[in-house]
């Protein structure tokens, strides 16, 4: 249709909506069907909304969200680094984003190789011999590595022996539950007074009913474990596997390997260390690595590669299975496999390389006006502690209220649990110097508020839509009525 076309056919009232027909859905005898007390007596009264009503509403929304795309975002834990957008280009392309995993592998080909390519990337920034991209969350790669401990005991007859899995209490908190919901018995190892694992406590608990440590390095203090190396002989020495959380390796990636440390498993977190977007339970990906001996076990299907194709491969009669439906969440693998080639090798020895000095420079900054658990270098995160502000009567959960005010996100807030009043700073590599010093000025004014005008402090957030809410009272009496305005 040209434009004189269309000029005319809207010039004309009620040409195109006399062309429509009434219904193109056959009207049906309800009464017939169901008991007449059952039937609606007028029809129901369903939203209607124009496009642009929808367009207003969902942008509204949007607007009211707070992402790494509109402030910084130090959210300790969770790496919330910008997300380059040319991972959004790539995982658009209609040969990524419009294929079904049901077709045949001749017609996938691209999505195979893709997948093959980063499995063999991460091998090497891991150090591990081999990868399943499987598991879509950290969390399901620790389960994953911990279901295939279980199962390499079982293979070697001390399934029933090996039931208990040593995790520091400076490990990520899924550590331990994921070691518990695989059916382990989890025992707790006390850190040292410098933030790491105490090897003598260690020692006292290594045992023939080991069957590995779960250990969080950089670990949740922000402090890389010093004695490692120690750590994976001594339980190695007792028939024990190695297991790294490497969700953090932002911290390390392109320095060290968990592979060149002693570790047997190992998980990544696709959606913190190499960038792509997350958060409110977005899509993840946490792929595990492991040691030759433990390939057999990896989840199934495996891809392949014969000459030039790539394929799928389900002959592995010791795999544990399949842990995730179809390859894992392949947009996020996709996001990752661009960031890793954009960056290369020495692009991501640079993020963490800057990744550690922003989180040095922060905490330097910063250490003279809160108390601080462990004096010493951090790693891609640091730990305060609002213990003095707390004796003035003014807690941590008010001073991450006040940073709303000022449009940061707020710091992971009591979180270790083995820092009292503990805030969690994660700056990551992508931020300014420019983005961390005003962030470092807020943060003391803040602290400077608590000693003048708590007041301002305790009644925070001002500026926010919604003004301080009781979440505990939101979490048990969440009310999901619709208001119409
Ligand atoms: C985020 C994180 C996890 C859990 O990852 P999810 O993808 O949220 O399940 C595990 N360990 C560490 C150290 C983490 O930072």
């Amino acid at each position: 249709m040209d434009y004189n076309d269309l000029i005319f056919e809207i010039s004309q009232p009620g040409r195109i909506a006399s062309s429509l027909p009434e219904s193109d859905v056959a009207s049906i005898d309800l009464t017939a069907k169901f008991p007449a007390h059952l039937v609606r007596k007028a029809p129901a009264e369903l939203p209607e909304v124009s496009e642009p009503q929808l367009m207003r509403h969902y942008t509204a929304l949007s607007n009211k969200n707070f992402g790494v795309d509109n402030g910084f975002y130090p959210l300790g834990s969770c790496t919330m680094k910008y997300n380059p957008k040319i991972n959004e280009d790539v995982a658009r392309l209609a040969g990524f984003a419009k294929i079904h995993p049901f077709q045949p592998a001749e017609t996938v080909q691209g999505a195979f190789e893709l997948m093959y390519e980063l499995q063999e990337d991460l091998k090497v920034i891991s150090g591990m011999d081999a990868i399943s991209l499987q598991p879509a969350a950290g969390a399901q790669g620790e389960w994953t590595g911990l279901i295939m401990m279980k199962a390499f005991h079982q293979k070697n007859g001390d399934g029933e022996t090996r039931t208990k899995i040593l995790v520091p209490d400076s490990a990520h908190g899924t550590n331990p539950s994921s070691a518990f919901i695989a059916g382990f018995d989890v025992i707790e190892i006390p850190s040292n007074k410098e933030g790491t694992v105490d090897l003598e406590e260690l020692k006292k608990q290594v045992g023939p009913d080991t069957a590995g440590l779960m250990l969080t390095n950089p670990n949740t203090l922000g402090i890389f474990e010093k004695d490692i190396l120690a750590m994976s002989e001594i339980v190695h020495e007792a028939g024990g596997l190695l297991y790294y959380d490497g969700a953090n390796l932002n911290a390390i990636m392109g320095k060290v390997t968990p592979g060149a440390m002693g570790f047997d498993i190992v998980h990544l977190n696709l959606h913190k260390s190499f960038s792509t977007p997350h958060g409110g339970g977005g899509p993840g990906s946490g792929p595990v690595g492991v040691k030759a001996f433990l390939e057999p076990y990896l989840p199934i299907p495996r891809i392949e590669r014969k000459g030039e194709q790539f394929g799928l491969a389900e002959n592995y009669p010791l795999s544990i299975g399949r842990v995730k439906g179809y390859f894992g969440n392949f947009g996020v693998n996709v996001r990752a496999y661009t960031y890793i080639r954009t960056m290369g090798p020495v692009g991501l020895r640079q993020v963490a390389e800057s990744a550690v000095l922003h989180a040095n420079y922060l905490r330097k900054r910063l250490e003279p006006y809160f108390d601080v658990s462990h004096k010493q270098f951090c790693k891609h995160e640091f730990v305060l502690s609002g213990l003095r502000q707390k004796k003035l009567g003014v807690r941590t959960m008010d001073m991450a209220k006040r940073l709303l005010d000022f449009g940061y996100y707020a710091p992971t807030v009591y979180f270790p649990l083995i820092v009292e009043e503990a805030m969690m700073i994660e700056p990551t590599e992508t931020e300014t110097k420019e983005t961390l010093d005003a962030f470092a000025d807020t943060l003391i004014q803040i602290a400077k508020e608590v000693e003048e005008t708590p007041e301002v402090v305790l009644e925070a957030p001002h500026q926010t839509f919604v003004k301080r809410m009781d979440e505990v009272q939101a979490a048990r009496k969440l009310i999901l009525t619709y208001k119409k305005e």
